[in-house]
Formats: structure tokens, C-alpha cells, sequence
């Protein structure tokens, strides 16, 4: 590991936020940068960083404060606002307190804010402010754990680091830490840093570059003696080696199943409450599941307390899937998942009876389950959350891996994981998360680079569901993709290539889905193409290209859909974009209209069909949808011309024609197809075979 200090990063630091902030908190807030933004160091919200200096305040008098990162944002990208004020000289009382509850501490640090508005300063805050230095940095890095994560850890980091560090045996966060390392750095002021066994590394300095070199450092001194130790050993010895390829159709296969069985029946009955999926099929990964290794060291918890929140003490482990058979894997699955909740409710009652306060049991369900030939697969309620679990994931193992090749992996007790695993302070970093219609289900929306799945897909994620936008045009359905991430500000659609009308590339594109986000809950068979022609003059020719896409594209996407719906055996929704024309077609429109009805029909047949699965099939007739938003729909650049020849009218006055024609005179937008597909896949009513129409009110397309 190389430092990332450089001289002009630390100006363009300082002419960004140094007028504003000052000089301390400027390069404060570059060096977390730095920490931040290797994942070897810290993931996510992991590690914090602190700087004491001097500002004025309101009665113009200078105060001492420490500026300390706040819950809620990462260190890679930490900007000055994310590191609240407090004032210093008030925390320093703190350090003569006999004992201080949880709450009281919490207490203390918000009412100390320089700014109301501020983030709840880190858990570590005290810890940071009883120590001398202006500059504190502290992290996980996977080096140091994969050095004190061991019996005789305190001795290894002792040997590996040398006399300037500190090094405490595991101490459970708050405000016994921050006392015990206070008291370890007052009797040895000299120190540059402290390690805490089993947790991470505390760095400090009275600069910025200082206490972050001196970071870099002691982790690779703990590196370099890893390797020392490691001598050339192999980390893995393996029972199969696995394959990439095998992975990828054995990941699809147990995604949609695990994904079911990790659903729990929610407040209501109509719906479950669903978990997200991320894969990771990282080399390293694979390798460790298909480890000798990995049977012992998958009963070890987590490498730092802190990720015990996300990933649970434990991983679910399988060490030999039945691959070859579905059936038999759904049951190995079911049988496992289901002795994992025993146990962890066990451990629950077990950390329960150590403890004065009643707390609320988690779900018991596994975050992360390894399987031997498909590498992790980690769930969250978010696929945000579920991208944290499988970064952390990641880490973990390599850590744990090499760890045992040194000596002898070995995490803290059960005791102190329930300790941290149910302290109020650790849950309340999960808490906030809104719970919105759709959150934790996945939409497929086929014909994903056109307008209306643009604003089916909006609505979707605005509703919290993940997207797929699948499309032969993968190119514009990844611009729609990237506009719709763009907006939300994270991961929520994702393009993906498929031709509805091939059968193994719908199939492929479901299995897509399913590795990227665990499985499919809401379809949207949306592709569609138009063709203008009389029926005299239609060949069959055109009129089977129609229905390729129109009808068979609509069949092809069911199916595979019920499938998915299969596995998972938590119901689903498919929503078919079908047409106003199918009650009321219109002229020269024959192949466009009789396709749509069709799909119309299988979509009905399947609401027949696929009741037994708690599966829903709705249609929503639209009509005249020229637009979403300001971006126009492909299907009227095609007909709009021909369209608006015949009505004697020019093409930028076919929407008001179209407007004017039905009863509340407005104009459909794509949003409200995207609206609609909410409705129906959010359960609110027991609805399936149903037509909603979408356009305005056209009394000669009123279901009936
Ligand atoms: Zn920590």
C-alpha cells in the first residue's frame, strides 16, 4: 500500500474548501478522501476521522472544537459539512466520568453540536476527542484484522508494528473504548497509533499528511509481515477448482430460489417483504467456496464488529449443491435456511439472557450465502444494502483466508458480536431507510430503450424497485438506464439485451436479471412495433413481423416469467402494455391491433393459469402515448406522419387531436402507464385479468 498524499491534492483541497472551512478542515477532509477511497482500508460507511482546531463563535471568542466525521456518509467522498462541530473543551469533561450510558453519550455529543442541522457525530467521537492529537484517522484495514483477528493477535500486531503503536485487546465500542485508549496514549504519549485487536487501527498526528502516512505505514508493516509469515504458502487447497461459466447458470438457478425462501410474509397478507440480491463472482470468492478451507472458517464471525450489522454474525454455507436438480436444490436450500434461522434465534435467546435490556430479535434470516460452484450470494432490503453486504463480503473472506494461513482465524466472542449486533447505536445506522410500494422487488420491462418504458421505469424506482430495461437496442436502454441512476443518485436500473421474439434470449435475459438483482417480481411486457397498411394490401409477410414482437414476444416474456415466479414461490405481477385498440381498433391498423389482441388473450389465460402462484396478470390500455416527459415515443415517429396525413392535420398537431379526442382532454404521458404498473404491482387490490385503461376516457374502448 502506497500513500495517495500528493502536494497538488492537498492545494486543490485547500482552494476548494479552505476559504470557507479553513485550512485544518480542508485537508481533513482530503486525507479521509484518501482512507476512504481504498477498499483495503475502509467499505462504505466504515472507519472515521477527526480534527481538533480553533473557530469563532457567535460572540467572537475563540473555542477549541473537533471536527469529527457524522454517521451517514462514507469517507471517499466526505465533503466539510460531513464532518459536524463540537465543542471540544465540553467532550473533554467527559474523560473524568466514572461510567456513561449510551444514551446520555449520544445526548452529550448532539447537544455539544456547533450546528443543529449536523449529521449525529460518529460513536467513536469521545474516543477522538480524548486523545491530544489535532489529526486522528481510524480504519479496518483487512491487514491489521487479518493480523489481531487471531488468539494471540495482541502479540503478532506487537511484533509486526514495533514499540510506537499501542495495542489494546478487544474492547466493545463507545465509551469504554474511548477511555481505554485515552488511558493507553496518556501513559505513552510518544505513540503513533493504537490498534485494537479484532477491530481496526487508530492512526494520529498533528498534521493531515502525518497522521495519514503514519497510517499507511503501520499497514504496511502489517503487511509486509503477513507475507513474511505467509512464506509462499498457498491460501486455498481446493476441491474443485470452479469455473466461471458453471457459476454463472448455477448463480440463476439458486438466486430465485433463495431469494424466495429469504422472503417473510409481511403485515400484509397480500405480500411479502422481499430482499434484493448482489452476486459476487469475484475469482477469489469462487475459489473460497469451493475451499477445504471454507468449512471452518465459515463458523467464524466477522473480521470487525462493525459489519455484523450488515452481514449478520454468520454466512449461510453450501458446500455441495445439487446442481444437477432443481427440485432437490430447493429443498437442500429450504432445509438450510431453515436450520440458520433455528440457530441464530438460539444465539438471539442465548445473547438475550446476558442482557438487562429487552431488544427487539432482527430477522433471522442469512445476509450472505456462499455456495461451492456460484461464489456469495448477499441480500439487503436495498440493492444498496445488498452491494454493501457483498463489498464486505469480499473482504472478509480474502481476510479470513489469509489470516488462517498465518495462524489461525478467530473473531470475537458470540457474546460480544450480540453486544454489538444489538446495540442501540449500531442499529440506529440501519434505521431511516424509507419503506416505499415497491421496495425490495425487482421489475423486468421489455422494449426498454422506448419512451414508455422510460416512464414505467421512473415510476417503478421511484416506487423503490430495482429495474431491468431489457431491449435488442441495449445502447439506448443503458442511456435510459444511466439518466434514471443519474437522477436517483445510485445503482436502480440496469440495461440488459434481449430479442423477445428468440426464446433462449428471453430466457438469458431473466437469468440476467435474476443474477443481478437475486429474481423478477414485477414484468412489463412492453416491446412492440407498429406497422400502417390496409388489410387489403397487408402480406402475411408483415403481419407475422407484428406478431413476432406484438404476441409472441408478449408469450415468450410470460413464460419466462412464470418460471422465475416458480422458483421463488412468492407470487409476482406481470403488467401487460396492451392497447386502446384492442376494444376499439382503428383503420389500416389490422397487424398493429389484432397482434395486441392476442397478447391480450394470453395475458388473460395466464391470469387463469398462474393464480395458483399467487400470481397476478393485469393489462393497462393506453392510448396515444407520444411522449415520457420531453423524450418521444419511437412507435409515433413511425405511424405519427401516416397517422396525421389522414386526419388531414399536420405532425406537430396530432397530440392536441389526440388530446381533444378523449373525454377529460389530456394528454397520456408514459408516467401514467408507469403509474399504473405501480398500482397494480404494488397489491393494493386483489386484481388480476383486469384492463385499466390509460387514455383520457374513450368511451368506444370502455372494457366490457
Ligand atoms: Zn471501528
Amino acid at each position: 500500500m502506497i500513500s495517495q498524499w500528493t502536494d497538488k491534492g492537498a492545494e486543490d483541497a485547500l482552494s476548494q474548501w479552505g476559504t470557507d472551512h479553513g485550512e485544518d478542515l480542508a485537508l481533513r477532509v482530503y486525507t479521509s478522501r484518501l482512507i476512504g477511497a481504498d477498499p483495503e482500508l475502509v467499505l462504505h460507511g466504515g472507519g472515521n476521522t477527526s480534527v481538533k482546531t480553533k473557530v469563532r463563535n457567535i460572540f467572537e471568542e475563540e473555542i477549541e472544537v473537533i471536527f469529527v466525521k457524522g454517521s451517514g456518509s462514507s469517507l471517499d467522498s466526505v465533503t466539510p459539512k460531513d464532518l459536524p462541530g463540537l465543542d471540544l473543551s465540553r467532550l473533554r469533561r467527559l474523560r473524568n466520568l466514572e461510567s456513561l450510558t449510551d444514551e446520555e453519550m449520544v445526548n452529550q455529543l448532539r447537544t455539544r453540536l456547533l450546528d443543529a442541522s449536523s449529521p449525529n457525530p460518529s460513536v467513536e467521537t469521545l474516543l477522538h476527542a480524548f486523545l491530544p492529537h489535532s489529526f486522528v484517522d481510524h480504519s479496518h484495514a483487512d491487514a491489521i484484522l487479518a493480523l489481531t483477528d487471531q488468539p494471540n493477535g495482541v502479540e503478532l500486531a506487537s511484533e509486526a508494528l514495533g514499540g510506537s503503536i499501542g495495542i489494546l485487546p478487544y474492547v466493545m465500542p463507545g465509551f469504554p473504548l474511548a477511555q481505554a485508549v485515552a488511558e493507553v496514549v496518556e501513559t505513552s504519549p510518544d505513540l503513533s497509533g493504537v490498534v485494537l485487536a479484532k477491530h481496526g487501527l487508530f492512526s494520529f498526528g498533528a498534521s493531515a499528511k502525518e497522521s495519514y502516512e503514519r497510517h499507511i505505514h503501520l499497514v504496511n508493516l502489517a503487511e509486509e509481515f503477513l507475507s513474511k509469515r505467509r512464506n509462499g504458502k498457498t491460501i486455498f487447497t481446493f476441491a474443485r477448482t470452479p469455473f466461471k461459466e458453471e457459476a454463472k447458470s448455477n448463480a440463476a438457478m439458486a438466486f430465485p430460489i433463495l431469494r424466495g425462501l429469504l422472503a417473510e410474509k409481511s403485515f400484509n397478507e397480500e405480500g411479502f417483504k422481499k430482499v434484493v440480491g448482489h452476486w459476487d463472482n469475484s475469482v477469489k470468492t469462487l475459489e473460497f467456496c469451493a475451499s477445504r478451507e471454507a468449512e471452518t472458517l465459515v463458523k467464524s464471525g466477522p473480521i470487525t464488529p462493525d459489519h455484523v450489522i450488515r452481514t449478520k454474525k454468520l454466512p449461510l454455507f453450501i458446500d455441495n449443491p445439487a446442481w444437477s436438480d432443481v427440485e432437490t436444490l430447493r429443498n437442500q436450500l429450504s432445509e438450510a435456511v431453515h436450520s440458520y434461522r433455528n440457530s441464530y434465534d438460539a444465539y438471539f435467546r442465548k445473547g438475550q439472557q446476558n442482557t438487562a435490556v429487552i431488544k427487539d430479535k432482527l430477522s433471522s434470516s442469512p445476509k450472505v450465502v456462499l455456495l461451492n460452484g456460484a461464489g456469495a450470494l448477499c441480500f439487503g432490503s436495498s440493492y444498496k444494502e445488498a452491494n454493501i453486504v457483498a463489498d464486505i463480503t469480499q473482504h472478509t473472506l480474502a481476510t479470513k483466508a489469509l489470516a488462517q494461513v498465518i495462524g489461525q482465524y478467530e473473531s470475537i466472542t458470540d457474546r460480544e458480536l450480540f453486544e454489538m449486533e444489538y446495540w442501540s447505536l449500531e442499529q440506529a445506522k440501519l434505521k431511516g431507510a424509507r419503506i416505499l410500494p415497491l421496495s425490495g422487488q425487482v421489475a423486468l420491462i421489455t422494449g426498454g430503450a422506448g419512451a414508455i418504458a422510460r416512464g414505467i421505469a421512473i415510476e417503478c424506482t421511484k416506487a423503490g424497485a430495482q429495474v431491468a430495461l431489457c431491449d435488442t437496442n441495449k445502447k439506448g436502454a443503458s442511456q435510459t438506464a444511466a439518466e434514471i441512476n443519474h437522477q436517483m443518485k445510485g445503482n436502480y436500473a440496469k440495461a440488459i439485451e434481449m430479442n423477445v421474439t428468440n426464446d433462449e434470449s428471453v430466457r438469458e435475459a431473466f437469468d440476467e436479471t435474476s443474477r443481478s438483482f437475486g429474481g423478477v417480481d414485477i414484468v412489463v411486457p412492453n416491446a412492440g412495433i407498429a406497422y400502417v397498411e390496409r388489410i387489403e394490401e397487408l402480406s402475411s409477410k408483415e403481419a407475422r413481423k407484428v406478431s413476432e414482437v406484438n404476441y409472441i414476444g408478449v408469450l415468450n416474456t410470460i413464460r419466462e416469467a412464470a418460471r422465475i415466479f416458480r422458483l421463488q414461490m412468492t407470487g409476482g405481477n406481470v403488467v401487460l402494455n396492451a392497447s386502446k385498440n384492442v376494444f376499439s381498433p382503428g383503420q389500416e391498423f389490422g397487424a398493429y391491433s389484432a397482434s395486441k389482441a392476442a397478447a391480450s388473450q394470453i395475458a388473460k389465460v395466464s391470469a387463469i393459469e398462474l393464480a395458483s402462484l399467487s400470481v397476478r396478470v393485469n393489462l393497462i390500455n393506453a392510448d396515444a402515448i407520444f411522449s415520457s416527459g420531453s423524450v418521444p415515443s419511437g412507435l409515433w415517429d413511425e405511424v405519427g406522419p401516416e397517422r396525421a396525413r389522414r386526419r388531414g392535420i399536420s405532425l406537430g398537431e396530432l397530440p392536441d387531436f389526440y388530446k381533444e379526442r378523449n373525454l377529460l382532454k389530456t394528454r397520456v404521458d408514459a408516467h401514467h402507464v408507469g403509474r399504473a404498473v405501480v398500482f397494480f404491482a404494488s397489491n393494493l387490490t386483489p386484481t388480476t385479468g383486469a384492463t385499466l385503461p390509460v387514455d383520457g376516457g374513450i368511451p368506444e374502448a370502455f372494457p366490457r
